[in-house]
């Protein structure tokens, strides 16, 4: 079982990636700060947090980085890897606002994941997940985290903080990225 360790604080996001990955062994990484998340694409980002992790981490241990955010029709497909900036810790009423009196296919909307593994001796791995859905008008549902009390995925009339944990756990942008990802490792 290979041992790996996430350069993230996000318990949520450990939690999803442990169970698409079963059978890695995965902890987040012990850091005092993370490096800034200031890259142009998901990929640029989480490459940057696998090398600290890599830098920093133990050396038996695969270095993991993952970055993710939200692509809204309705806002030329911002806020994208600015996610967590544009919505400064208020991620529903921020983008309710946004689409204030939007309809139709404005509210279109996907997550995306991006995530990139570095092994002990610096082999890269990658893997992308996309989630496809639309803004809710309002939020519903109190699983997961940011976004998902007004994302309901294509082919659910649910939100996603409704659908739960365990949906996320299969079906998440994260949770496609990640099987992706262990598919390349061989
Ligand atoms: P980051 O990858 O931690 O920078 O997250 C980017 C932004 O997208 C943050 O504001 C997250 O809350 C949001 N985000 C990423 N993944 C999810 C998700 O699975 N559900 C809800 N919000 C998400």
């Amino acid at each position: 079982m290979p041992e790996a360790r996430l350069a993230s604080q996000n318990e949520h996001k450990l939690a999803e990636l442990r169970s698409a990955l079963p059978d890695w062994d995965l902890q987040l990484l012990e850091a005092e700060e993370f490096p800034p998340e200031d890259g142009d694409t998901y990929y640029e980002n989480a490459r940057a947090k696998a090398r600290f992790g890599r830098e920093v981490g133990p050396a038996g241990a695969w270095a993991l980085g993952e970055d993710s955010g939200i692509e809204v029709a309705g806002l030329d497909g911002a806020p994208g890897p600015k996610s967590a900036r544009w919505a400064g810790g208020a991620h529903v009423q921020r983008v309710l606002k946004a689409l204030e009196g939007m309809e139709g296919e404005g509210r279109s909307a996907r997550y995306v994941c991006e995530l990139v593994a570095l092994s002990p001796d610096g082999e890269e791995l990658r893997g992308t997940g996309v989630l496809e859905g639309r803004i809710a008008e309002e939020p519903r549902g109190s699983e997961g985290f940011g976004f998902d009390p007004v994302f309901i995925p294509d082919g659910e009339e649910r939100t996603v903080a409704e659908l739960g944990d365990a949906w996320k756990a299969r079906s998440s942008h994260r949770a496609r990225a990640a099987r992706a990802l262990a598919e390349l490792r061989v």
